[in-house]
């Protein structure tokens, strides 16, 4: 019989089992923890996106925009007003083994020099890779896609491709948004460019200098086979990430079942966010479909997370 009552991230469990481990996620309510706001493609301004999670009963959220923290003050003051725990976060845009990869960086302990740093190493990579995206853009017929693109953010926050999908729908190249993914700026097309992101165990190791936890982010969205996944786990794991979510907003539920165990047999921790962007689609705040019972550990219980799983009420969750 295993006597260890704890385990590291990163540990294989051989059984899962007979894993003293053994605890489930019966309800996610009251968790979401990857969301946007308009500090990045988000529409929602920080203070709304918190007054919509407040409505929606979540006491526990992550502003998680790409590649700035810029909302999360806003944020943080209006959680604090209204009793919500906010941690602060950001989905930072990485590549790994030339494929684009999003890693939710969970800061509870605020950020060191080196994250910083990184953070303005993602806004000039954003930058080089939107005067790119424009050039490949003019090769299908959108002229200034720059410009375009920059008058559909309407503001100077940085600009990603949702905002090329909206100029080409705005220039009658494509019908609608979804069509514009697919065709010219989903993974793999012309327009979906990786070349300047850092790689995956660069922007780990800033997460880690802050005392952060990494978060491997909507995991089965990258189009990979299950053994793909485990090797970017084991790279992931070597850099020092620690969790993956178990549940995103688009994830087919029929696939969380098998995708729990493999995320066991990992060590890693579980997050769950539903990757709110704005009101009116698919998704709110908090909507995630219900984990399968497992045994992955939820990552409000990693001990740099104490704080925030603690006070106020603890998330209404048992993994
Ligand atoms: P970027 O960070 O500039 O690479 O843009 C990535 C963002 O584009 C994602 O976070 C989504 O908000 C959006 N996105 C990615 N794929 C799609 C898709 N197939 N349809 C609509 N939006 C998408
Ligand atoms: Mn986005
Ligand atoms: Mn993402
Ligand atoms: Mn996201």
């Amino acid at each position: 019989m295993p006597t260890e009552t704890s385990h590291r991230p990163g540990d294989p469990i051989s059984d899962p089992l007979s894993s003293p481990l053994a605890e489930t996620l019966d309800v996610a309510a009251g968790v979401d923890l990857h969301m946007h706001s308009r500090a990045s493609d988000g529409k929602l301004t920080p203070t709304e996106l918190v007054d919509l999670c407040h409505v929606r009963g979540i006491r526990h959220m992550a502003l998680t925009d790409h590649d700035t923290l810029d909302g999360v003050a806003e944020a943080s003051e209006r959680a604090r007003s209204l009793g919500l725990k906010l941690l602060p976060a950001a989905e930072l845009s990485c590549q790994w083994r030339g494929q684009g990869i999003h890693i939710v960086a969970m800061l509870p302990a605020g950020v060191s020099e080196g994250f910083t740093a990184g953070l303005g190493v993602l806004a000039n990579a954003r930058k080089a890779r939107s005067r790119e995206i424009a050039h490949r853009l003019e090769k299908i017929g959108l002229e200034d896609g720059l410009a375009r693109a920059r008058h559909e953010a309407g503001s100077e926050r940085p600009l990603g491709r949702p905002d090329f999908a909206a100029a080409l729908v705005t220039a009658g190249l494509v019908p609608d948004m979804p069509t514009a993914f697919k065709r010219y700026l989903g993974a793999g097309k012309r327009g979906d460019v990786k070349m300047h992101w850092p790689e995956l165990a660069t922007v780990v190791g800033w997460i880690r200098d802050s005392g952060g936890v990494a978060v491997i982010a909507h995991p089965l969205r990258y189009g990979m086979t299950r053994r793909k996944r485990d090797l970017l786990f084991t790279a992931f794991i070597e850099a020092g990430g620690e969790a993956a979510e178990l549940v995103s907003g688009y994830q087919n539920p029929n696939a969380t079942f098998d995708f729990a165990r493999q995320l066991h047999f990992h060590g890693l921790y579980g997050s769950l966010g539903s990757d709110f962007h704005y009101p009116g689609g698919a998704l709110a705040p908090g909507t995630i479909s219900p984990p399968p019972r497992s045994h992955v550990v939820p990552v409000w219980r990693h001990p740099a997370l104490a704080d925030f799983a603690t006070g106020g009420s603890a998330p209404s969750v048992t993994l």
